[in-house]
């Protein structure tokens, strides 16, 4: 009997990787939180009724890797609630632009951010002292990021400060993730191997798997993905997250008229293409790459001629796509489990965010239509398993005093019909009504998002599965 609550999800088929329940229940949400489960409740008092017979019902969707950052890829916001994916992890920018554009385009999920090492613009260069990487970390701390990314393969650091920025973090007991590559090798299988020597025993988020399994060191993207898996497997103590997207997303900007991000350059030369302005023009021109623009509440890929006007527009400021993904490396780092029967690969991830691929419903839900994994398992890597590398002991499940993030989705289109954060409808049948957002901090960084009026949730990392995988 529910006497009252704000919002009651009724009649679903509920998957909650927390407590392994799969079956037709009533949610009842009251406060933020998640209240009552059970079959048939009553609707007593219910402030408000949500029909979901016939529907999935999940824990809202962690995304481990978006990029909501510079401001002009905040648009994400409403495509990632839209994606039914209420807590992410943004990869790529800092705390201050996200603010910024959270400020302008929250769609009321939350996010941990962490902020970008970039050589020449956050840090002085790609041989920056371990000083001055902890300075940086401390200060990102202090006003409320969970930790710092390391875009090795897009903006390398030498191995030393690549090793000395992964010290740093463990010993401030800080997230970090990395997107592999430095100085000695690239984004690549290479760059992944060194990433894993740098770690040695610390801990460190390996950011999208994917992209060192395109077949640029043993010409094989299969074989490349079992080496990853072998390595990861040997490594327990490291999490990691894997996207499935065909489309990479990579910055278009020129640094003396050649692409600044290595992961550009080496798509180029993939497709037969000069690393060069010259280069990027004809290959978007020819369809090799892909040019995204922002409309108010999307991001679209744009015709080869429309590419190549809006790059020049633009100045090259933009994001720019290549199909460099396989789908055969896809498959393998979201389904292969270790001799214990635990997932290699930590999590589901998209990499989306204002990035146009936000396939974490539609891909999972494939891999459970096509019986790769089980309707637990997929909410277990697009859920819970996620919420815990961040130490949201809240999220990811649907457990009586959880957090109310949920989402209701179709299993034939594999859409999101309803998304619910924080107890509030922020999306429904497409329409994005949530505003504003929560940060997700440590004790430390929670003073500052308080001085400035912004919301938090705080985490202890030291129990997040970042800290303690094995
Ligand atoms: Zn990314």
């Amino acid at each position: 009997m529910v006497s009252h609550c704000d919002l009651l999800i009724r009649g679903g088929y509920l998957v909650d990787p927390g407590s392994n329940r799969l079956g037709r229940f009533d949610v009842s949400i009251e406060g933020g939180r998640v209240v009552q489960v059970g079959p048939e409740l009553s609707v007593d008092g219910a402030r408000e009724v949500f029909e979901a017979r016939g529907r999935l019902v999940l824990p809202g969707l962690v995304d481990t890797h978006v990029h909501l950052t510079p401001p002009e890829r905040a648009v994400g916001h409403k495509m990632l609630a839209r994606a039914g994916v209420t807590c992410c992890l943004d990869c790529g920018g800092t705390l201050e632009e996200y603010l910024e554009g959270m400020a302008r385009e929250g769609a009321g999920i939350s996010a941990a951010v962490i902020n970008r090492l970039d050589p020449g613009v956050t840090i002085s260069g790609p041989d920056a002292s371990r000083q001055e990487l902890s300075d940086y970390l401390e200060s990102s701390l202090d006003a409320g990021a969970l930790g710092l990314k390391l875009l090795g393969g897009h903006l390398p650091l030498s191995p030393d400060a690549t090793t000395a920025a992964i010290e740093v973090a463990n010993r401030a007991g800080a997230y970090a993730a990395f997107h592999c590559g430095s100085t000695r090798n690239g984004s690549n299988l290479l760059g992944f191997q060194d990433a894993l020597e740098f770690t040695g025993g610390n801990r460190i988020h390996i950011c999208h798997v994917t992209a060192y399994c395109r077949g640029l060191t043993l010409g094989s993207p299969v074989e490349e993905s079992m080496a990853a898996l072998k390595e990861l497997s040997a490594r327990p103590h490291i999490v990691s997250e894997s996207h499935m997207a065909p489309y990479n997303g990579t910055g278009a900007s020129l640094e003396n008229g050649v692409p600044r991000s290595h992961v550009t350059r080496t798509c180029l030369k993939m497709g037969g293409y000069d690393p060069t302005c010259e280069g990027l023009l004809a290959a978007v021109r020819e369809g090799h790459t892909l040019v995204q623009k922002n409309t108010a509440s999307d991001v679209v890929y744009l015709e080869p001629e429309d590419g190549v006007r809006y790059l020049e527009e633009k100045n090259f400021e933009t994001t720019v796509s290549f199909s460099v993904n396989r789908r055969s490396t896809a498959f393998l780092l979201a389904t292969e489990k270790n001799e214990k029967g635990g997932f290699i690969v930590t999590a589901l991830s998209t990499d989306g965010g204002g990035i146009p691929r936000n396939f974490l419903l539609s891909h999972g839900l494939s891999l459970v239509r096509f019986e790769a994994l089980t309707l637990l398992e997929m909410a277990h890597k697009c859920c819970l398993a996620p919420a815990r590398m961040l130490g949201l002991k809240n999220k990811g499940h649907l457990g009586v005093g959880a957090d109310a993030d949920l989402v209701v989705a179709d299993f034939r289109s594999h859409e999101a019909v309803l998304t619910v954060a924080a107890g509030r409808i922020i999306m429904v049948n497409g329409l994005v009504v949530g505003r504003g957002g929560t940060v997700v901090t440590t004790e430390r960084g929670k003073k500052a998002l308080a001085r400035r009026g912004i919301s938090a949730t705080v985490v202890d990392l030291s129990r997040s599965l970042f800290y303690t995988a094995a």
